[in-house]
């Protein structure tokens, strides 16, 4: 296993190393923590993390609190891939993490999965929150930047400084995600999305969401960020607004399928019902809806083909911030076919034929996402969570 590299990355040579860069600040609070490279070849992250860290030594900047930069899947990023053998964006559960305790011989991800694990067990241990966790990645297809959170209220707030677009409730189409794990012990997860994997704008779209994101956690003053307006025009020239989208569809590549997206597709661009996205071995593939095509997939590894979303309404997101203030959600375990399960006060059990006279649509307002099917019984769990002890 490889644990440090130096590498060719946007034209620099960069050193790579598990703990990238760390910083105590005056205070002992909040504590950000950001990771770059979680997928081996989304590397804008990494060279961003090294560039702050820097500025913030040569400048020597006063932070408030602490900033700690975490590589991700080392061993993928040294051959520029996505990942080795299992994508290290899915498998934070915490079945997996068990396994990182009962086994002698780990693969090469949950080697990684390990190291970073025990990394962030330390830092929560022994720094005080608040916590903010952020991810940086970037796509296969051409895009704006954009951000991906879990529909919590905490997540909701803290994505609203940064003035571009923002995507919830993904956790619902896939599995394991580092940040929904973080996000269920109550902390801000973020995930940033900066652009195409080669475009040397993604660095500096990562830089510049790197500066908003400590200033905007109170880590660091704006006034100690030289180029603070710049960073916040930069990340909003793209004119579009801080909308708020929902996912309405997933094309799920199966395996063995032979899946080509039609060329040209830029993220969140328009699509009309029955236009032809795909083709999967050979059959064409047309939208059953209209909306905004996102991240189509342009690259070998992933089976995420591409996703529908669409937006959100104004109206929509205050009723949710209303209900769930409120504790509406409560009234929810009332109804029947709903119950609360009894290991876990997050999720509720509902049944079949209830979820569907409801529509998952009223689960979503009151910050419930659909987890898992198991056996006739769909389980949602709640967002919102009080913080909670890191297992
Ligand atoms: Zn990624």
């Amino acid at each position: 296993m490889i644990n440090q590299i130096v590498i060719e990355s946007f034209n620099e040579k960069i050193f790579v190393q598990r703990i990238l860069g760390s910083v105590e600040g005056v205070k002992q609070t909040p504590t950000v923590i950001a990771i770059g490279g979680i997928h081996g070849n989304e590397r804008a992250g990494l060279n961003a993390l090294l560039k702050v860290f820097q500025t913030i030594e040569e400048e020597n900047i006063c932070l408030n609190g602490n900033f700690y930069g975490i590589a991700g899947n080392i061993n993928a990023i040294s051959e520029n891939i996505r990942f080795k053998n299992v994508d290290l964006n899915r498998i934070w559960t915490k079945e997996e993490i068990l396994k990182l305790y009962l086994k002698d011989e780990l693969e090469i991800e949950s080697e990684e999965q390990n190291e970073i694990y025990f990394i962030i067990k330390d830092i929560l241990n022994k720094e005080k929150g608040p916590f903010y966790f952020l991810d940086l990645h970037t796509t296969s297809s051409d895009t704006q930047p954009f951000i991906i959170i879990s529909d919590s209220l905490n997540n909701r707030r803290y994505s609203s400084n940064f003035s571009i677009p923002t995507i919830l409730g993904i956790e619902e189409y896939l599995n394991g995600p580092l940040l929904t794990f973080i996000n269920e012990f109550g902390h801000i997860a973020v995930g940033f999305e900066a652009g195409q994997h080669d475009k040397e704008v993604s660095v500096d779209n990562c830089v510049a969401f790197l500066w908003l994101a400590l200033v905007a956690a109170k880590c660091i003053h704006k006034k100690e960020v030289k180029k603070y307006s710049y960073f916040k025009h930069s990340l909003s020239l793209f004119k579009e607004d801080q909308d708020f989208y929902k996912i309405d569809y997933k094309y799920t590549i199966k395996p063995f399928e032979n899946f080509k997206m039609i060329e040209g597709y830029r993220n969140f661009e328009e699509i009309t019902k029955n236009e032809l996205l795909a083709y999967s071995n050979q059959r064409e593939i047309h939208s059953n809806i209209k909306g905004k095509i996102f991240m189509p997939l342009y690259q070998e590894k992933g089976n995420d083909g591409f996703f529908i979303i669409s937006k959100i309404s104004k109206f929509w997101l205050k009723v949710s911030l209303v209900a769930r203030k409120l504790h509406f959600h409560q009234l929810l375990r009332l109804l029947p076919g709903v119950k609360l399960d009894r290991r876990n006060a997050y999720t509720l059990i509902v049944n079949p034929r209830t979820a569907k006279f409801l529509a998952i649509e009223i689960f979503h307002l009151f910050g419930y996402r659909k987890k898992m099917v198991k056996g006739d019984n769909f389980y949602f769990i709640k967002r919102d969570r009080k913080i909670s002890e890191f297992i």
